[in-house]
């Protein structure tokens, strides 16, 4: 590997860095092992979603105006509902992103007078205004819907006795985060959703249960809509996309529950018939055709990390040895100048912008300064090599993406070289 090394060092990793990480990669090779066999079962489970629906080139035909008649568009959503076992889905490029799906789940099916519940303490940042937990114009709060929150346990772990209490005659949704977001707890397997969710309806059997399953989709091999979940909710701009979706969203579900979502997002009488494609087809179909094997890249770029970071005494979350169930990686900076240099190294690294400076900025929906470090080919696209984090304690970066294994690998070493560079880590 002479001649790796010695482009690496043309492109400023030095020596120390890569045997670091290359000493790192001995002790996780059985993890990447039993990834990419995830990833083989999610590979097949969408191809013979493919197939069962007979995918055809005619599918990938643009459509204009309306958007009657869209076959590519109604056999994609049929193949996201056949792969995530539910009766519908809405799989639509004018769904902004992930916070957009959310919104159109949340106002699709809480009406005034009813209580939403997040049983797993406080959502992501921007679902904070949606709700109007932040008040905000047209927030659920505005429009008479309240809301209800039972805090996780000290140890991560769900407050069921919390959760009892707080169920009452209004609550009529369920909204339960997958990922951990922008918070430094656990985030949470499919079978840890699936009990609660379990325990949710033995309590209220009629309750809408929403995940918000924002960068998990195929880090398993079952979902939260085979444990019981109405509705599965997240961005093409992650996970699903596999890196090729330029924009849009999906939420599959119950029948009834989609249904109202397609009127929601369109108008109430026309629902999922109408809606352009704008000659997006390929991307979505071909992006949820890699989402598996692109998400196990992700997957490996976030156990390297910690693995690399760990033992330089950061604070990962997970950590080096824990099981993981989202793409994402939050590393413990301490400080905003190792917030700066980390994220310096995943821009440097980028295919697109890498000689651009990343500091820290105001953002809608975030109530600090965000710090951004992305090259991407889908502008914000965080299924592709990326991190950021809010400027607040305890100074963590959430790294996350990665189109391709090597490229996490570099932007990694080249983090760790710009922390080794600005004199915070002596190798
Ligand atoms: C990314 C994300 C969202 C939605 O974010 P967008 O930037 O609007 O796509 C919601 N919840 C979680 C947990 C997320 O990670």
């Amino acid at each position: 590997m002479e001649q790796l090394l010695e482009l690496y060092q043309t492109m400023g990793i030095s020596p120390a860095v890569y045997e670091h990480g290359e000493k790192t990669l001995e002790k996780i090779k059985d993890r990447f092992a039993a990834i990419d066999q995830v990833a083989e079962y999610n590979q097949a489970k969408v191809l013979h979603a493919f197939q069962k629906n007979r995918v055809s080139a005619t599918c990938f035909a643009a459509s204009t105006g309306y958007g009657y008649n869209d076959e590519g568009r109604d056999k994609l959503e049929q193949v996201y509902a056949d792969v995530f076992h539910t009766e519908a889905a809405l799989v639509r490029p004018h769904i902004t992103c992930g916070t957009h799906a959310l919104t159109i789940a949340l106002s699709a099916n809480l009406l005034p007078g009813d209580e939403l519940l997040s049983p797993v303490g406080l959502p992501y940042d921007t679902l904070q205004e949606v709700i109007g937990i932040r008040p905000s114009p047209c927030s659920l709060a505005e429009y008479g819907v309240s809301y209800n929150q039972v805090d996780l346990l000290p140890d991560g772990t769900f407050d069921y006795e919390g959760i009892r209490k707080a169920i009452n005659p209004k609550t009529k949704m369920i909204t339960i985060q997958r990922s951990k977001g922008y918070a430094t707890r656990p985030t949470f397997s499919v079978t840890q959703i699936g009990e609660l969710i379990a325990f949710c309806k033995s309590i209220k059997p009629d309750v809408i249960v929403m995940v918000d399953n924002c960068y998990g989709e195929f880090v398993e091999t079952i979902e939260p809509s085979d444990l019981g979940a109405d509705m599965i909710v997240g961005s093409l701009i992650k996970n699903p996309g596999g890196g090729l979706a330029s924009s849009g969203g999906y939420i599959a579900g119950t029948r009834t529950c989609v249904d109202r979502c397609a009127y929601r997002l369109s108008a109430p009488g026309l629902g999922q018939e109408v809606g352009a494609n704008f000659g997006l087809m390929t991307s979505l179909y071909q992006g949820f055709f890699l989402s598996p094997t692109v998400t196990a890249s992700a997957l490996k770029g976030a156990i390297f990390a910690a693995n690399l970071y760990e033992p330089l005494g950061f604070k990962c979350v997970p950590n080096a040895t824990e099981s993981r169930h989202d793409i994402i990686q939050a590393v413990e900076l301490g400080s905003e100048k190792g917030m700066i240099s980390f994220c310096k190294g995943i821009q440097a690294a980028a295919p697109v912008d890498s000689y651009a400076d990343p500091i820290p900025g105001d953002m809608p929906g975030y109530d600090s300064q965000v710090i951004m470090a992305a090259g991407a080919f889908v502008q914000g696209s965080t299924m592709e090599l990326s991190a950021d984090g809010p400027i607040r304690e305890p100074y963590a970066v959430y790294f996350q993406g990665g189109l391709t294994w090597s490229h996490a690998k570099l932007g990694i070493l080249m983090s760790l070289q710009k922390m080794v560079d600005a004199g915070l880590i002596t190798l």
